[in-house]
């Protein structure tokens, strides 16, 4: 039987091999090594805050170029990681000091999902765009473009001695824990959000089926006040669950959804970090700031190699 090999001597010259399921880390969100992918894809979709519409390309990048935001116009980058977050005020938006783009945390919580570690993400405009509110349109995106590792091992950040930052009442640990897994609490006055814990094991694989697609949320009576801010602009029943004081305006897709957008929410946060983590983060009533200070937290320990190391 004759094979053609032209193919498999292109993939061997690449160092680079076509990516199996089977290939996500089995004990945290991720890969065993790091990955781009293969094509360019593109999406579009209406920003959340500003309502525009904005067009979105993915491109391969090469090794260790990291996650990278790349004007369109103006071709000006913004490393993604956590102090280039300029503010968490409703959603996560990153600056390079002159161009700035909001709501990044629902396409970096499907590029932790997808395990990509280095990607071009090129818009038109200063948001990225919130298509149906949740992460599972941009994880569908990446897996269309197909997903290739590298040879270069990532090394998941493993939390050796607790970490934490405690605002108040409101708190976020990560600890030590031999997988991912997250503890979450919300608090909401609303019947089916009071104290109400999530504790999740997250692996790749259950996180896409568990939690992708869940979406963002807001409550009927601060739609007003949020517009009057110039904010929600592209905000509709299309992309986001609408609570009332004591139910839903819309139909959920999982009867916790809200809870699980906020788990969502957090894996997009900490994938600021760009490595996966292995450790239990438990998080009481925080959100964006919360998520990003504890990523900074992270960072600067990983840097002064003092309390979390890299197994
Ligand atoms: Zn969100």
């Amino acid at each position: 039987m004759l094979i053609d090999v032209s193919n498999m001597v292109q993939v061997l010259e690449n160092h680079s091999v076509l990516v199996k399921e089977d290939h996500f880390a089995e004990k945290y969100v991720g890969r065993y090594f790091r990955a781009t992918i293969k094509e360019q894809v593109y999406i579009k979709g209406v920003g959340l805050h500003t309502g525009l519409e904005t067009n979105l390309y993915l491109s391969p990048a090469k090794e260790n170029t990291g996650i990278v935001l790349r004007n369109y116009h103006t071709k000006e980058e913004i490393q993604v990681n956590p102090f280039n977050v300029k503010s968490t005020v409703n959603a996560v938006t990153l600056s390079n000091g002159s161009w700035d783009v909001y709501t990044v945390e629902h396409l970096l919580c499907a590029l932790a999902t997808a395990g990509v570690t280095d990607v071009i993400v090129e818009l038109d405009r200063n948001e990225i765009p919130i298509l149906d509110g949740s992460s599972i349109e941009f994880y569908q995106a990446i897996q269309q473009a197909q997903v290739i590792e590298s040879a270069t091992p990532l090394e998941p950040i493993k939390i050796l001695n607790p970490v934490w930052v405690v605002s108040q009442d409101k708190y976020i640990i990560a600890v030590p824990a031999e997988e991912f897994k997250v503890t979450y609490t919300i608090h909401y006055e609303h019947p089916d959000l009071r104290g109400r814990s999530l504790y999740i094991s997250l692996n790749s694989e259950i996180l896409a089926k568990e939690i992708l697609s869940a979406r963002t949320f807001g409550f009927l009576k601060d739609v007003e006040y949020l517009r009057s801010k110039g904010l929600i602009k592209g905000a509709s029943l299309d992309n986001a669950v609408v609570l009332t004081d004591d139910g839903y305006v819309n139909n959920l897709r999982y009867p916790d959804e809200c809870i699980r957008h906020k788990v969502l929410d957090l894996v997009g946060d900490l994938y600021l970090l760009n490595r996966p983590i292995i450790g239990h983060i438990i998080a009481f009533r925080t959100g964006h700031s919360m998520d990003v200070a504890l990523a900074k937290n992270i960072l600067n320990h990983l840097q002064q190699n003092e309390l979390i190391r890299k197994k």
